[in-house]
């Protein structure tokens, strides 16, 4: 029986391919399937499209990569028809351009909304997937794309008693489409990452007072955004595909140049001097064009870490808070935040640090929070900006069954495994953008790289008369090992110890497993790209049609 006919038995709406997310990587990947003339649907659960834009509306969010290199790198007339308003774009500049994207790609009338996927079910006889969504609907396919963020799932602590605080509550990634009011209010914010880092500034502004509960502190950097001028924007198209190419060389994939320095390469009031420039050239660029060798050498990284710390406690007066914010654990052992004068805010008088590092949050009581020695109380909020089950968490939250009914939760839960990040045992024709083990480094760019390849992949299987594509077990445990040896040669595997979401040890109870490959996005690109060139030998390819089905 043909595919669709069987599709048509099951009373289920069959598309050759389904996309699970209309964030950046949905789109891309929808684009991909048009291109290749495979007809595609995409299901998201929001009521719009933007993916992580859509959900983190909270104060202050907004990208940590340049605007300009923050987009879809295989259209400079996209890039050409939108005006990048500043170094790093709001989080409604970052929707304004996906929703321009999606109108000129004329993307919208492939996209259903209102549509979380509940199970992803594989039929081995049928060679397809069953998706049913939450509010019932069926669909089928033959190939499984999921688009659903690396960072989708949001995570509220265990804490005793949530229920029990009397006043408004707000988590970062899930914030409400009204604005939420401060002005006067008594305010809570729980967890200083990213997005905290990002909130706290502004939130301070509006709050009567704002209390700041921090476990571990982070490295936090100067953005130093700035509005974009009409010559500049003349400047930025013009560099188009110079960005592209320098995103396709940097080892994260930013639109910048590796240092090729080492620490020890110079002297001492050298080091001090190309730190301090690259402090001033603000965003990752103090990273990544300083010195080549923080990631890998503990001394050279002691070294910027250490000039991180000199800046927190020449920014901020109060020496005690001052050096309850500084980290003392390796630079890069976390995700480091940039910051939007964050240190300076610790400098008004109605900012308070909490330090809970030694005296953990345990309970949230009718009016605030209570750790193991102290109750702090009267807030009118609090906000959780405590983080996401990352990586693998927006797949396991699906009820998910590959080959023999195996489910990806229970496969996850032994060990993670991938080929490239991209495909798994015993799930064929099911693909991840941003999936486990694929690089943490500037997320369209691995999106394009990925749905480029996938769509490469289903070329491949077009063109030979087959369709069905599954990862070798054998390459899967190699890519793992592979995985784990590129982290364990960095300062990240330090993450462990330091609930690092990189490694899932942000989430009690959650294996830790390196999530990412830290191996560089160009070698990473090269991988992927000579995995295809040589007709993808870590994959079985084979054909489940029998002869004069159209399917
Ligand atoms: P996060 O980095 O995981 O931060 C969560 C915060 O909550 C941490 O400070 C964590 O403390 C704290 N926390 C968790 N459980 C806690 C507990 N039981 N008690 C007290 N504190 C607790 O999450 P995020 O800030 O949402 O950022 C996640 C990632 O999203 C970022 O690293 C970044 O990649 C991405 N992001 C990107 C941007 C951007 O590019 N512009 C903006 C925001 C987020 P510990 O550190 O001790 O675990």
């Amino acid at each position: 029986m043909a595919a669709d006919d069987f599709a048509a038995k099951l009373a289920a709406e069959w598309h050759e391919v389904l996309i699970i997310g209309a964030g950046f990587g949905g789109l891309r990947m929808l684009h991909e399937c048009r291109e290749i003339g495979l007809d595609a649907l995409v299901l998201e659960a929001g009521s719009d499209l933007g993916g992580t834009w859509y959900w983190n509306r909270y104060p202050g969010a907004r990208t940590d990569t340049e605007s300009w290199a923050y987009c879809f790198y295989f259209s400079k007339a996209l890039n050409d028809g939108f005006a990048f308003k500043e170094r790093f774009a709001t989080q409604q500049q970052s929707l304004d351009y996906l929703n321009h994207a999606a109108d000129v790609l004329a993307l919208r009338r492939d996209l259903r909304f209102g549509q979380r996927v509940a199970s992803a079910h594989y039929d081995d006889a049928q060679n397809l997937w069953t998706v049913i969504t939450t509010t019932g609907a069926r669909h089928a396919c033959r190939y499984l794309v999921s688009a659903s963020g690396l960072l989708s799932v949001t995570y509220k602590p265990p804490f005793r008693n949530v229920d029990a605080f009397q006043g408004e509550t707000y988590i970062t990634g899930h914030w409400p489409k009204t604005p939420v009011n401060f002005a006067g209010k008594r305010v809570a914010v729980i967890g200083t990452g990213a997005s905290a880092v990002q909130a706290i500034p502004i939130i301070a502004h509006e709050a009567a007072q704002l209390t700041v509960f921090q476990r571990t502190p982070n490295y936090v950097m100067p953005a130093r955004n700035y509005v974009i001028t009409d010559a500049e924007q003349r400047e930025l198209r013009a560099g188009f595909d110079a960005m592209v190419a320098q995103c396709h060389r940097q080892i994260f994939a930013f639109p910048m140049e590796d240092s090729t320095l080492a620490v020890k390469d110079v002297s001492p009031e050298e080091q001090q001097r190309v730190l301090e420039r690259g402090w001033e050239a603000g965003g990752f660029r103090f990273l990544f064009e300083t010195f080549y060798d923080l990631l890998i050498d503990r001394e050279s990284n002691e070294v910027a870490a250490e000039f991180v710390r000199r800046k927190i406690r020449t920014i901020v007066r109060d020496p005690v808070t001052a050096e309850r914010l500084c980290p003392k654990y390796p630079l890069l052992a976390k995700r480091p935040p940039l910051g939007h004068f964050y240190f300076e805010t610790f400098n008004r008088p109605n900012v308070t640090l909490v330090d809970v590092g030694d005296d953990p949050i345990e309970e949230i009581t009718a009016t605030g929070v209570k750790t193991g020695s102290r109750e702090f109380g009267d807030f009118d909020i609090i906000v959780y900006a405590t983080g996401f089950d990352a990586s693998t968490g927006a797949l396991m939250h699906v009820d998910v069954r590959g080959r023999a009914g195996q489910s990806l939760a229970d496969t996850w839960n032994r060990e993670v495994q991938t080929q490239l990040g991209i495909c798994m045992n015993g799930f064929p024709n099911l693909f991840m953008i941003s999936g486990p083990q694929a690089p943490f480094a500037n997320i369209p760019m691995v999106i394009d790289r990925a749905a480029n390849w996938i769509g490469g992949a289903l070329r491949h299987l077009k063109a030979t008369g087959q369709d069905c594509i599954e990862a070798r077990p054998e390459a899967c445990r190699a890519w793992t090992d592979y995985v784990q040896m590129l982290l364990d040669a960095t300062l990240l595997s330090e993450g462990s110890k330091l609930h690092s979401w990189f490694l899932g040890a942000n989430i009690p109870g959650k294996k830790s497993a390196p999530l990412f490959y830290f191996g560089g996005a160009p070698r990473y690109f090269g991988e992927i790209d000579r995995e295809a060139q040589a007709g993808y030998p870590g994959f079985e390819l084979s054909s489940s049609r029998v002869i004069g089905e159209v399917a």
